[in-house]
């Protein structure tokens, strides 16, 4: 198995992240991040490793870091809980699981691979998906595990400019550069991964924490089969980042797959023509995509995405902004 290709690319999520915005040194942190996180992934599938295991073990890092939004530091919904979705998607068999808005388990993605693995389902919500989790033997976590101070000062601003009722007194103090990034974006931080493995697989993943304030057991495109998340052994893999409403009414991670296998687009040309798509209604983000030759796509259409990559060739990258 020598010469065949592979690749994986991650993302943490897409917005309107600026130089500007950025402090040097979190730049920093964030590119290390992904940097280490990539090469753990490449170096599963560089083994002979299956492209399900580099991206959960990708996945899992980027869950258990506050610095992004999915699992611990994912942001807070309108009542100030982690809402959490994931899904997963296996290309060879066109298998998937997810589960969408639930609070406590430690690792969403390890749910969603359980849905896949071990249910006749493909989806499950809320408090059943919690129990199965808890069938499974999945870690769980308390609340402040999830809930990092910097979401709740960005949650407090959020109220603040959208209900301009609410006292800005609860994020007065906040200095640090973190709450100053997430303070001007609150949507970004969606994690993500695709792969293609030695043998030919192609598995898709994707975990976030949704919308800042989001209400009414609001649901977003991650784990939607086909919006956020989709796989297919004949194309592509894809996983997506950005307004989860438009990805949903564009399902655009379906739809990439769709133009390569019938207007037979290249993997990079359909990633920028769905995003455009979505971008007409209204819906800005990214996406990461790789094909089954192990060519990988990296669009978006906001100022930033949080994206790494590497390549059979070893060929590879950690980047924030567009250069
Ligand atoms: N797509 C995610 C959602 O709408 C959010 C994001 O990618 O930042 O739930």
């Amino acid at each position: 198995m020598a010469d065949k290709p592979f690749g994986i690319a991650i993302h943490g999520g897409s917005g309107n992240i600026k130089r500007s915005n950025l402090p040097p040194s979190l730049e920093k942190e964030y590119l290390e991040f992904l940097t280490s996180t990539i090469n753990r992934g490449h170096a599963i599938l560089e083994k002979g490793g299956s492209a399900r295991q580099a991206i959960i073990e990708c996945i899992i890092k980027l869950e258990d870091s506050p610095l992004f939004n999915a699992a611990k530091g994912a942001v807070l919904n309108s009542k100030g809980k982690v809402e959490l979705d994931a899904a997963l998607m296996d290309g060879a068999r066109i298998r998937a699981g997810a589960v969408s808005g639930v609070k406590g388990i430690k690792n969403p993605i390890l749910a969603a691979e359980a849905v896949l693995e071990k249910s006749n389902y493909v989806l499950l919500s809320g408090s059943g998906a919690e129990d199965f989790a808890r069938e499974h033997k999945l870690a769980f976590m308390p609340d402040d595990y999830f809930e990092i101070e910097a979401r709740k000062i960005q949650l407090a601003k959020h109220k603040y400019f959208t209900q301009p009722k609410v006292s800005p007194n609860t994020f007065d103090s906040a200095e640090n550069e973190f709450n100053m990034l997430i303070e001007r974006d609150e949507k970004y931080g969606t994690v993500g991964a695709v792969a293609l493995d030695k043998k030919g697989n192609l598995v898709a993943g994707t975990s976030t924490g949704g919308m800042t304030n989001k209400e009414y057991g609001r649901v977003g495109d991650s784990p939607i089969i086909g919006a956020g998340t989709y796989a297919n052994n004949e194309t592509c893999a894809v996983s997506g980042t950005g307004h989860g409403e438009y990805f949903i009414q564009t399902a655009v991670a379906f739809n990439l797959h769709a133009r390569m296998k019938y207007l037979d687009e290249t993997i990079e040309e359909a990633g920028i023509n769905v995003l455009q798509e979505s971008l007409k209604l209204g819906g800005k983000g990214g996406l990461i995509s790789i094909d089954k030759k192990g060519q990988i796509g990296l669009p978006f259409t906001t100022e930033g995405m949080f994206r790494a990559y590497k390549n059979h060739k070893n060929k590879g990258a950690a980047r924030i902004f567009k250069r």
